[in-house]
């Protein structure tokens, strides 16, 4: 899968792709990240990307034509993307639904404003979508726009060395992931589930399908409704909420 990154902190966000599992999958060729400075894609000798808002008020706002051309660059050089996302709190929230869809596609272009956003002329006639990272907002889109590779990259087969982990994760069956541990057994005191050193591997299994639920019913049980419980976590569901609570929950796998 190939995404094509357009900011104007190309730096900021090499470095963040430069290690971990994205740099991995890049080597192994599963991936194709590449960052695109959009200073580079302005005309004067200032490198201008940014200008004052019509109508006046407070900050500046990025300059359309840059993005224009560096679209215009990629579609040559890189080929037609199947999406250009204009990272923006304005836009549709990133869930694992969306994560999904994205992971489907083979070229993702991502363009980051900066200041009080982006000229809009760039979201009607560039962008094909907006995304955004949650109902808060940031300084820029170089934060959301990785968010966006590696939530992405982590569903592309291969990125992730044990598919099961990702199938594991919170959200991905609308059910948070169950606790973690790891060496030692004991921390001052503070010791790891029995169950969880005794080698039963059924039990083990059970006991994390039940912490799963438990966490699930107790922080975010607005999951539940499209959670994709197979028998065993209808029945530990029922057992923790009650027949008529459990009925609700998604169909079983
Ligand atoms: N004035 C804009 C507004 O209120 O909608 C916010 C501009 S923000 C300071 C600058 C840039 O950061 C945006 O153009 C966008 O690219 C990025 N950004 C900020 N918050 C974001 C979020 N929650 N999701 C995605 N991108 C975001």
């Amino acid at each position: 899968m190939k995404f094509d990154i357009v900011t104007i902190f190309p730096r900021m966000v090499g470095a963040l792709l430069s290690e971990g599992l994205i740099a991995r999958a890049a080597e192994r060729g599963i991936l194709d990240v590449a960052v695109h400075d959009l200073r580079s894609f302005a005309r004067d000798r200032r490198r201008t990307v940014d200008d004052v808002p019509y109508g006046g008020g407070p900050g500046m706002v990025m300059k359309p034509e840059p993005f224009v051309r560096a679209a215009r660059h990629l579609r040559r050089h890189r080929g037609a993307p199947d999406a250009v996302v204009l990272m923006s709190p304005q836009g549709a929230p990133l869930t694992h639904a969306e994560a999904v869809r994205l992971s489907g596609l083979n070229h993702v272009v991502l363009l980051c404003g900066r200041y009080e956003g982006v000229d809009e002329r760039v979201r009607e006639h560039v962008a094909t979508e907006e995304l955004s990272i949650g109902d808060y907002v940031v300084s820029g889109g170089e934060l959301p726009a990785l968010v966006v590779v590696e939530a992405v990259a982590r569903l592309v087969p291969g990125v992730v060395g044990d598919a099961e982990s990702v199938r594991a994760d919170s959200f991905t069956r609308n059910l948070l992931d169950w606790p973690h541990y790891t060496r030692p057994a004991d921390l001052d005191g503070c010791r790891v589930p029995e169950v969880l050193v005794s080698g039963n591997h059924a039990e083990i299994r059970r006991w994390r399908k039940r912490a799963a639920v438990r966490r699930t019913i107790e922080r975010r049980p607005d999951l539940l409704r499209h959670s994709v419980l197979d028998e065993e976590e209808r029945e530990i569901l029922q057992d923790l909420q009650g027949p008529g609570q459990a009925r609700k929950a998604g169909a079983g796998i």
